[in-house]
């Protein structure tokens, strides 16, 4: 039986809970699946175990190299342990091939390459549908300041250096995806480290030489089992047996 705790957030796809010691959380990785501003709904059996081990993954190989982040430790299959921050409200999106709302907007075929990664930010707010917003907007609204947009940048770019690197070596190819940045108080000294997730939810994955879908297009656009494709990129990152285990029971391995 898990100790009753005080629910601090319940999200589309994550619940925080207060954690053990002042200043931690522990982030719930529910199985719902949600797209187009939560108009579109399902369940999806064993995600929430595939995005807290994909997660945990991520940040802590961000850890490894430097790049400061929120993960504390796993606590089990779908629960970790988390830093405490003050979310800054943006969506920090990075872009290496045009997709999405990107190609939409500028109508530009999904895949072209871009000839930098371009980092954008949207205002987090589900009753706006998520806007899109200029560094003006991000500054005169007081969300952050210049420096803290430069940490930002700066974040943003060295994840997706690392995420692009990782997932090219088990033959990925990382098209976009979005990170969240919270701010974390040592005394009077504030630091901006990477928050809320890093999965299949957020980025958009494309097999490096059939360019099939391995991430939540899959489900924004009926395009087969999102449990499969997640499955796949944990079985390619050695996260899953080879052998695919029956669907809704991910065996993990550690
Ligand atoms: N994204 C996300 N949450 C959002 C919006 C976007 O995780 O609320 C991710 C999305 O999965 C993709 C990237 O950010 O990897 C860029 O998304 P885009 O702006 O193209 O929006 P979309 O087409 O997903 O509406």
């Amino acid at each position: 039986m898990a100790p009753r705790r005080k629910k601090i957030y319940e999200g589309k796809a994550k619940i925080l809970y207060e954690g053990p010691e002042p200043g931690t959380l522990v982030q719930y990785f529910k199985d719902d699946a949600t797209a187009f501003n939560a108009q579109k709904k399902d369940v999806i059996d064993g995600k929430g175990v595939l995005n807290n081990r994909l997660s945990e993954f991520f940040m802590t190989g961000l850890t490894n190299i430097g790049v400061p982040n929120h993960f504390i430790r796993r606590i089990n299959m779908r629960e970790q342990l988390i830093r405490q921050v003050e979310i800054i409200p943006l969506e920090v999106i990075v872009r290496n091939f045009a997709a999405g709302s990107m190609s939409k907007r500028l109508g530009l075929e999904e895949g072209t390459p871009l000839p930098r990664p371009i980092v954008e930010y949207s205002y987090k707010n589900d009753d706006l549908g998520d806007p899109m917003v200029s560094e003006e907007y991000v500054i005169a609204f007081g969300w952050a300041n210049q420096q803290d947009l430069d940490d930002i940048v700066s974040l943003a770019l060295r994840v997706n250096d690392f995420l692009s690197g990782v997932f090219y070596g088990v033959g990925i190819k990382l098209i976009d995806f979005k990170i969240e940045i919270g701010r974390v108080w040592d005394g009077d000294f504030m630091r901006l480290i990477v928050a809320d997730e890093i999965s299949p939810d957020s980025c958009r994955l494309w097999d490096a030489k059939t360019g099939q879908k391995l991430d939540k297009d899959v489900f924004r656009r009926d395009l087969g089992s999102l449990a499969d494709a997640y499955s796949e990129v944990a079985r390619r990152l050695g996260l899953l047996p080879a052998q695919g285990a029956p669907l809704g029971k991910p065996t993990l391995i550690n």
